[in-house]
């Protein structure tokens, strides 16, 4: 019977995938640590690994496309590393040079361009919030706002929020998540809250 360290390197590594991925979130095993020891092959892939989380959980992901499919290659499933997250850019709004300073009390649109459409976004303030009405020219296969799942009709949804900050939300299309940020993120000033000096 030979000795488990004279079995061909390859094999070895194939049992310790998985692990390697437990490891990179931040989990331990055994085995797979005295395993990276010895197989450089097996460090660089933890490394890159640690790399595509780091990166997903700052919610920035510029990696290239190989780090992306041995990622994928790696991860337990269900896969969600093979979705490209793209964030899409104001355009154009209707406060014009007034900002977002006299957003808390107009009503008026927004625009973004993503590299497959347009969103354009009718925000309305009602009752101290905003009813914020959305159109995408897109094929938009979810969307989600604030962790919830939207109900969407030809690529038209609609949700209600607190302040402008909320605005924003992410929608699926093909094998990309499009990020659009909120109103707050987008306009040139900061904030709505009143200036305390006023
Ligand atoms: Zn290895």
């Amino acid at each position: 019977m030979p000795h488990p360290s004279s079995r061909p390197m390859k094999a070895d590594c194939e049992n310790y995938l998985d692990h390697l991925a437990e490891i990179a979130a931040g989990g331990s095993h055994e085995g797979a640590t005295a395993h990276l020891v010895n197989c450089s092959e097996c460090r660089r892939k933890l490394q890159e690994l640690s790399q595509v989380l780091n990166a997903l959980s700052r919610g920035i992901y510029h990696a290239p496309e190989t780090l992306m499919l041995s990622a994928e290659a790696i991860m337990p499933e269900p896969v969600t590393l093979s979705r490209r997250r793209v964030f899409a850019l104001l355009t154009q709004n209707t406060l014009g040079f007034s900002g977002a300073r006299s957003a808390s009390t107009d009503t008026f649109q927004v625009r973004y361009a993503t590299p497959f459409g347009d969103v354009r976004q009718m925000i309305l303030p009602e009752n101290g919030g905003f009813e914020v009405l959305t159109s995408v020219d897109v094929q938009v296969d979810r969307v989600l706002h604030g962790g919830q799942e939207l109900d969407v009709e030809g690529g038209r949804f609609g949700f209600q929020c607190q302040s402008l900050d909320e605005t924003g939300f992410e929608f699926w299309t093909g094998d990309s998540v499009i990020v659009v940020p909120s109103v707050n993120e987008s306009l040139p000033n900061e904030s709505v809250e009143p200036d305390p000096l006023d």
